[in-house]
């Protein structure tokens, strides 16, 4: 198996999972543009949203959940929810993922997507979306 992410979803590498249902897992993204980043993904493999009309739908729940997981546990102000469809639109991946990207007004990079934040500790963010 090749696809990074197929590989995340069978358990052969390991992933910050943070939520899963029947058709979806959602984990931290290894490289956050801000706290608590996060990647929904089908489980089943499809490369992109183009490739296959049905899989957003299915993996609608998996986000919803996932919005209320970071607002709440994070106390996001807001978030983004953010698609790339192939490789002219910086898809690095080609395996189906949304970024959820939680959004916090006190933080500097208010109005900057990809502003990285150096000290983002994913163990910690982790264990505030896991624990209880
Ligand atoms: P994209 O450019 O939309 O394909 O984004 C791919 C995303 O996957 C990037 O934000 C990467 O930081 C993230 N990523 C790559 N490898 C991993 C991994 N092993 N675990 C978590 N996130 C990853
Ligand atoms: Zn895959």
């Amino acid at each position: 198996m090749s696809c990074l992410f197929c590989r995340i979803v069978a358990g052969e590498i390991p992933a910050r999972q943070v939520y899963a249902d029947d058709y979806a897992i959602a984990f931290l993204d290894i490289n956050p543009w801000h706290p608590g980043h996060t990647l929904v993904i089908p489980r089943r493999h499809t490369a992109d949203l183009l490739d296959d009309p049905s899989a957003l739908a299915e993996i609608a729940p998996a986000v919803t959940a996932t919005a209320a997981l970071l607002t709440e546990r994070l106390g996001a102000d807001g978030l983004n929810l953010l698609s790339n469809a192939g490789e002219v639109a910086g898809q690095e991946v080609f395996h189906l993922h949304l970024h959820l990207v939680p959004r916090y007004a006190a933080l500097p990079g208010l109005r900057e997507l990809t502003v990285r934040e150096p000290d983002i500790d994913l163990d910690e963010i982790h264990r505030r979306l896991t624990s209880g």
